[in-house]
């Protein structure tokens, strides 16, 4: 007999119905400190990196400094072995070997490390009207108007005829300029108010101001444009023509910080998908010797669709497993197949101001912990990998196992619109994978919300995934 009286209703709710818990009311004061924390490590993060490449980087320098070492072909790696494969320097792949054989299978996290932003078209500047600027082409799935009059920064490569490669970061550091797309007052507004919001501000308008005084040469104004010429050719030893084999990525330029007066959220550009990425990676650093080899992947061009050679839609992944399992005498296609896998990647927050988009019995919930996601795609599920039940219920015992906290939703409401994930390519290779990940308001917006407690859910989830039998 229970020492309190329960209603029999409320002992069968107890025991059948499951109800949703806010981290708040199952964390201890310390584990939501030592969350916040693990949240300050993300913060910087995010402040240094903005790009695939500086994600790429920062990690790699990271897992060196933890005696991580390139990946050599056909060498037989001891359990405990840690080792990287960077791929291009846009994405990478950062493994420790397990005491299991490949045979037994993996385990591995995928979370892209590529976001939305605007890219500098391949003949990028002009001048018009007094002032220069730079044409653009948007990257990933934005609402174009939300990239006007917020200050921007430009990241990326340019690289020379000659086999040399310039690093650019402008507007990062205190004190550098920015950028900015300028947006119509709303005094001469009227066209533009009428347009369909997705065509507030259209693709073209997406120009950049770079420039507004002209170049002057012996009293004489010689041009906007040349004068930014100048300037690029003085500071980096480049000119024009030099833009077409460059990677330049114009992004916002906020600096992640806490929102809210209780602070349980970071509002910050680009956590789709680095919010996986790094609680992923931090997760992999703390793996020192466990039951099967676990690997982060960290993929490109998942905003485009996956594509290209740094997108998981290519055979870098695919190649490294093969070399792995064939050094150990394993058919690869056999490690494959028993290779476990979580699609790392956000998914949408249920936002109050925005709630009739999604299913409220179905969706995320800012603060109840990662989101495990069976299908995403859009109809009738097309585009979906659909993972199994038999995984979702493994996945579920290695959460609970870990005291995780997780909630089951999906991506909006039916025929609401949809979206995907890494995890179709990642099923293609013969494997078990699900979509998990953190919870976000304003998702693809430059400025995106996540919750602190959800971030650290993430490290753990991925913890537990790693040790997981
Ligand atoms: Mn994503
Ligand atoms: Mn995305």
């Amino acid at each position: 007999m229970p020492t309190e009286e329960k209603s029999a209703a409320d002992q069968l709710r107890e025991s059948l119905s499951r109800r949703q818990k806010h981290a708040c009311e199952v964390l201890g004061e310390d584990e939501i400190a030592r969350a916040d924390a693990f949240c300050e490590g993300y913060k910087g993060f995010l402040n240094a990196c903005k790009t695939e490449r500086e994600c790429t980087d920062w990690f790699l320098v990271r897992a060196r400094e933890r005696g991580f070492a390139p990946y050599e072909e056909g060498k037989i790696y001891a359990p405990g072995s840690k080792i990287y494969l960077d791929n291009r320097g846009k994405s990478a792949i950062f493994a420790v070997l397990g005491k299991q054989s490949l045979e037994k299978g993996l385990r591995i996290a995928a979370a892209h490390v590529d976001s939305p932003r605007l890219d500098l078209k391949p003949n990028p500047l002009y001048e018009d009207k007094n002032l220069a600027l730079a044409k653009t082409h948007y990257y990933g799935g934005i609402k174009k108007y939300q990239w006007a009059a917020i200050p921007l920064t430009l990241h990326g490569v340019v690289c020379k005829k000659d086999g040399s490669t310039v690093r650019v970061s402008i507007g990062e550091a205190p004190g550098e300029p920015k950028f900015c797309v300028t947006d119509l007052l709303p005094h001469l507004g009227k066209e533009q108010a009428d347009r369909k919001l997705s065509e507030g501000v259209k693709g073209e308008e997406l120009n950049i101001v770079v420039g507004s005084r002209p170049l002057m040469l012996d009293g004489k104004a010689e041009g906007f444009k040349l004068h930014i010429l100048r300037i690029l050719n003085d500071t980096y030893g480049i000119v024009e023509e030099d833009l077409v084999s460059a990677e330049l990525e114009a992004v916002p330029a906020f600096e992640a910080c806490d929102i809210g007066l209780d602070r349980g959220l970071i509002g910050a550009y680009g956590h789709d998908d680095r919010v996986c990425a790094y609680p992923c990676m931090e997760a992999l650093f703390s793996c020192e010797s466990p039951e099967f080899t676990s690997v982060v992947v960290l993929a490109d061009k998942e905003e485009i669709g996956s594509t290209g050679n740094t997108g998981l839609d290519t055979n870098f992944l695919y190649d490294f497993v093969t070399g792995l399992a064939l050094a150990q005498g394993v058919n690869p296609r056999r490690a494959l197949r028993s290779t476990k896998c979580l699609s790392a990647d956000v998914n949408a927050g249920m936002d109050p101001t925005w709630a009739g988009v999604l299913d409220p019995n179905n969706a995320g919930y800012m603060g109840q912990g990662v989101v495990l996601t069976k299908y995403t795609g859009s109809r009738g599920k097309s585009g979906s990998s659909d993972a199994s039940a038999e995984y979702l219920a493994w996945l579920r015992r290695v959460l609970d196992g870990a005291d995780v906290l997780w909630q089951a939703g999906e991506l909006g409401k039916v025929d609401e619109g949809g979206g995907g994930t890494v995890a179709l390519y990642l099923a293609k290779l013969n494997l078990d994978v699900a979509d998990l990940g953190v919870p976000i308001l304003s998702m693809h917006a430059p400025f995106e919300l996540a919750a602190k407690t959800d971030i650290a859910m993430m490290e753990q989830a991925c913890k537990a995934f790693f040790g997981a039998e």
